[in-house]
């Protein structure tokens, strides 16, 4: 299949001329900066917060591109990977006429996001065993149908996309593929990044928020071919990555083995909370997981959610969720907390 970038971008959009702000303008070496009415004086924050940030996050990217492969004019960073859906949304849908296909139980933020811009969503929902029904996929998409959301590993399954069936679509969806990896780092399948130069039509979404700790600082990627790129750089709030966020960032990034070594704990937790679980007489399924987290399919879910809640442990309740009927979301927590929650659960067993 052709692709043709432009064609799938909406003409406003198309035409656009970005806000132009002061440091994108200048771009040599200057020492006296009077050009952003910032105050030369200082900030009570410390730092050069008292600067306007980086619009493009060059240094930052640079860094990233070092940990991903991925060169820098074809990472877009942004405030949270919700920033970049957000986007996407904004440069290809226009509102009341396009629409977009989410694959449910899934993402929320894919279908909040299309409401909040007036896009039609079709929900081809995942197979019994959490897959993509690729078949109804096409059948549901029209020339309208700018956008696909795959969210592999998925949340709030926890199962990774079987990869011929995201290369099918990626070969015959008419629009843009957008693959939200937040979860990669505990997957045992590689990252789609890998194909970005196979695909044009490819968008893959990861975050610092998850295994890599930052979610607080709202730092997340999109990775994609250099025009579609530029597109996203041009549509974006001119600053949208704070300085604290970039510099935190920057530094982390030096600091892999640690968060490393955390998604290797994560990992054996995972299994060790599995079978703990899978011992529980009301436990009725454990979902093999390829994220940080379990989705747990339990007898009374609301119960058992309720009865956490009395003992200050917080779990995502799933139950009424198409598909996730009677299941509750864990994160894998510390070893400690883990505990904690295996030791809660099995004085529920025994007082219901
Ligand atoms: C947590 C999560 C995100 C994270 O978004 P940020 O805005 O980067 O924090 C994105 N996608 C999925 C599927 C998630 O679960």
């Amino acid at each position: 299949m052709t692709f043709d970038l432009a064609a799938l971008v909406r003409p406003n959009i198309r035409v656009l001329k970005p806000y132009s702000s002061a440091r994108s303008e200048f771009a040599g070496e200057a020492e006296v900066f009077l050009d952003a009415n910032e105050n030369a004086f200082g900030s009570p924050a410390g730092l050069s917060y008292n600067r306007y940030p980086d619009p493009v996050q060059s240094q930052l990217k640079k860094l990233i591109a070092s940990i991903s492969g991925v060169p820098a004019e074809q990472t877009f960073v942004g405030n949270g990977s919700d920033e970049a859906i957000d986007l996407l949304f904004r440069i290809f849908c226009r509102p009341g006429k396009d629409e977009a296909i989410i694959c449910p139980p899934t993402y929320g933020m894919y279908k909040v996001s299309a409401d909040i811009n007036d896009v039609a969503v079709r929900e081809i929902p995942l197979t019994a065993n959490f897959q993509l029904n690729v078949d109804a996929v096409l059948a549901a998409a029209s020339p309208a149908t700018k956008l696909l959301f795959i969210c592999s590993p998925n949340n709030p399954t926890g199962n990774i996309m079987r990869p011929q069936d995201v290369m099918h679509l990626l070969l015959h969806f008419g629009g843009i593929v957008v693959i939200d990896e937040a979860y990669i780092h505990f997957a045992q399948e590689p990252s789609m990044i890998a194909e970005l130069d196979s695909f044009p039509n490819l968008v893959v979404l990861q975050t610092f928020s998850k295994a890599w700790g930052m979610a607080g600082l709202r730092v997340g990627t999109a990775y994609a071919n250099r025009d579609l790129i530029a597109l996203m750089n041009a549509v974006k709030p001119p600053y949208n990555v704070s300085t604290a966020a970039q510099m935190a960032v920057a530094e982390a990034l030096a600091r892999r083995d640690e968060v490393d070594q955390w998604i290797e704990r994560t990992l054996g937790e995972r299994d060790r909370l599995t079978d703990a679980l899978l011992e529980l007489a009301f436990v009725r399924q454990v979902y093999p997981s390829d994220a940080n987290f379990l989705l747990v399919r339990v007898d009374s879910a609301l119960a058992v959610y309720k009865y956490l809640v009395v003992e200050k442990i917080v779990v995502r309740d799933r139950s009424t969720v198409r598909l996730c009927e009677g299941c509750l979301r864990i994160t894998i927590g510390t070893e400690d907390e883990n505990a904690r929650l295996i030791a809660a659960l099995k004085a529920f067993g025994v007082h219901s």
